[in-house]
């Protein structure tokens, strides 16, 4: 038995090493990606569930590694958050999301989305230039900051005061906040109202049960009507099905995302998409 347990704690150790390497040769290559063009941005856009309108788009970002392929978000953002890399990784979708946003509004005028959802990683709080790198980006693009929306997890915003700190200072620019994921984290219906945000973005896992499960109904239903007492609009995220696009509007959620309306599209995909619309 002894024998065993030592293998087993050997086994465990070359584990470990093996997780620590490939670790760190991802960190290495994601360096390396960040200069070499190897990240791109997609859009998916966020639709009104009342007229069906296209309101705003969400910036995500991919990688294309020369060998990997195309590497998720998922399987990068920890190691991003890890070694501190997320600061140029989020500066670099956020500049790149903005100036998209303003080609398409030259482009397509009124049609074009009025809104840019992007992504904020926890890492990027605390960096104390921030807000001043989040002003300059809009300054340089000339976009409004009205027309920018970032958006945060519960667990994110539900920290300390320093963070509820940052997160208003960032909305002093005139920028919105959604909260992410909502429902998944641990704060409540019942302690949103402290939370600095303007956007409620109901969780894809609620979405997607509510053709079959009269829990998540009762609870999107709910979530909603504590979102509009409290003035916050709400945006259901994965929506893959009409049926749970009508359940949705007619529960008066403002708006729906999701394979319903569209994936994350390149640029060309996203014109050709707008094009397509009635
Ligand atoms: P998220 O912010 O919750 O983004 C929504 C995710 O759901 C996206 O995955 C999107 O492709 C996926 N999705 C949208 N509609 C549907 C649907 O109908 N069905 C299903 N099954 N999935 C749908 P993606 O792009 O892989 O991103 C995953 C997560 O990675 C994001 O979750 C976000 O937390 C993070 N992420 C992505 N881009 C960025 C970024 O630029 N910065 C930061 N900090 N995080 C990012
Ligand atoms: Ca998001
Ligand atoms: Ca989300
Ligand atoms: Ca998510």
């Amino acid at each position: 038995a002894k024998r065993a347990g030592g293998n087993r704690a050997m086994e465990f150790a070359h584990a470990l090493r093996e997780q620590a390497r490939q670790r760190s040769a991802t960190e290495n290559e994601l360096r390396r990606a960040v200069h070499a063009d190897e990240l791109f941005v997609v859009y998916q856009p966020v639709v009104s569930l009342r007229n069906g309108r296209v309101e705003a788009v969400e910036a995500l970002v991919r990688w294309r590694h020369p060998v990997r392929g195309l590497v998720s978000p998922v399987d990068f953002i920890g190691i991003a958050e890890e070694t501190g890399l997320i600061v140029e990784v989020g500066a670099f979708v956020l500049r790149e999301a903005c100036r998209q946003f303003m080609r398409w509004q030259r482009q397509h005028g009124t049609r074009a989305p009025a809104l840019m959802a992007v992504n904020l990683s926890r890492g990027q709080l605390p960096h104390p230039s921030l807000v001043d790198d989040v002003a300059a980006i809009i300054e340089a693009t000339g976009m409004r900051p009205g027309q920018l929306q970032l958006e945060v997890t519960e667990s994110m915003a539900a920290q300390d005061a320093a963070v509820q700190t940052r997160l208003r200072d960032l909305k002093r620019l005139g920028l919105t906040l959604a909260l992410d994921d909502f429902g998944t984290g641990y704060s409540s219906l019942a302690s949103l109202h402290q939370l600095p945000v303007d956007v409620l973005k109901i969780d894809r896992s609620f979405v997607s049960q509510l053709e079959t499960s009269r829990h998540h109904r009762v609870l999107v239903e709910s979530t909603v009507r504590v979102a509009q007492s409290l003035a916050l609009r709400t945006v259901a995220e994965g929506i893959e099905t009409e049926a749970q696009a009508g359940m949705l509007a007619a529960m008066q959620c403002d708006k729906g995302q999701g394979y319903h309306f569209a994936r994350p599209l390149g640029v060309a995909e996203f014109d050709a998409w707008l094009q397509a619309r009635p």
